[in-house]
């Protein structure tokens, strides 16, 4: 059998990681996003397939018996995608997803909208100094609103397109703690946080020192995760589940599936192909395209 593992988070590098101390035959897939990617154990492709067709093509000329999507919660196309694909080739696909933040430590009073464009429109009436951490795919929907406010924007590498003058631009990567996120919000005068529902713990002490600090949060919500594929949260589940499709040999292979040391369905880090140490990079005030 070859098992593909859609990837890009480190959920689906943790993956990787049972599926290669199992013996099991396997390749992850890296969309290639990301200046300096954390590459997964095994082996690894980068690119994308071509659409679904790309997909169907991909999967028959490497024999691919069991696909993983373990891209991130907010990859909707990736997950489209491989939905289509697996139908249209008889291969079975299984959902690496982490839990969402809905049922967190003060969840309940955040404003959850349902998309970037939402979020913006509502921030901008919320603060003067939001303090952004959509992702430099989703910063577009923000200009507009918040042209004229002072915007602390984090992102993992410089955005492509041009942030206003007003803007603070600061590139790091996760994990993130809660006495950094503090000095930072608190040295800008953060007066809202906007995030989206990626769930995990790695960027959760934003929301622990909003919380704290008495900030509107804005949290753009997760899409319904479309049907087609039976959905697990943890990489030990995918790990069984893949193995579990590999026949005897792989199922009694190294026999339970090893641990990684931390709780299954908290290991859920948003930390994604660009998760690392933390490690800002320092402030970029009104950085243009680069
Ligand atoms: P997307 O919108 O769902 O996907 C757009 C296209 O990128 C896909 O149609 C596919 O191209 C390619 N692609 C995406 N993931 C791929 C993968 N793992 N392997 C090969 N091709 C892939 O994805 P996105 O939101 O741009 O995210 C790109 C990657 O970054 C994902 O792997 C995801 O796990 C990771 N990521 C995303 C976010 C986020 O907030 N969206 C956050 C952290 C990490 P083709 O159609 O040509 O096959």
């Amino acid at each position: 059998m070859t098992a593909l593992v859609l990837g890009g988070t480190a959920e689906a590098r943790d993956l990787a990681t049972l599926l290669d101390r199992a013996g099991v035959d396997f390749v992850s897939s890296l969309a290639g996003r990301v200046a300096r990617p954390r590459l997964p154990v095994g082996p690894v492709r980068i690119g994308g397939f071509g659409g679904v067709a790309g997909l169907v093509t991909y999967l028959a000329e490497h024999a691919v018996t069991a696909v993983v999507d373990a891209t991130h919660p907010f990859a909707e196309g990736m997950t489209a995608n491989a939905i289509a694909a697996c139908a249209a080739s008889g291969v079975p696909l299984l959902r690496l997803e982490r839990p969402g933040w809905a049922d967190a430590p003060g969840a309940d009073a955040w404003h959850w909208v349902g998309d970037h464009a939402a979020a913006a429109v509502l921030v901008a009436g919320l603060g003067k100094r939001p303090f952004l951490t959509v992702g430099r795919q989703e910063l577009g929907a923000f200009i507009g609103p918040l042209s004229g406010h002072a915007v602390l924007v984090r992102v993992v590498d410089v955005p492509d397109l041009a942030v206003p003058a007003s803007w603070t631009l600061v590139t790091s990567r996760g994990p993130y703690h809660a006495a950094g996120e503090r000095s930072l919000m608190t040295d800008h005068g953060a007066d809202a946080l906007v995030t989206k529902d990626s769930g995990g713990t790695y960027t959760w002490p934003k929301l622990e020192v909003a919380g704290e600090l008495g900030l509107p949060v804005v949290v753009v919500r997760r899409r319904e995760t479309p049907g087609g594929a039976v959905t697990v949260s943890g990489p030990a589940d995918a790990a069984a589940w893949v193995r579990a499709r590999g026949g005897p040999a792989y199922s009694q292979a190294g026999g339970e599936v090893p641990a990684l040391g931390r709780p299954r369905l908290a290991l859920v880090e948003p930390a994604d192909e660009r998760g690392q140490q933390y490690s800002d990079d320092g402030p970029h005030r009104g950085q243009r395209d680069q």
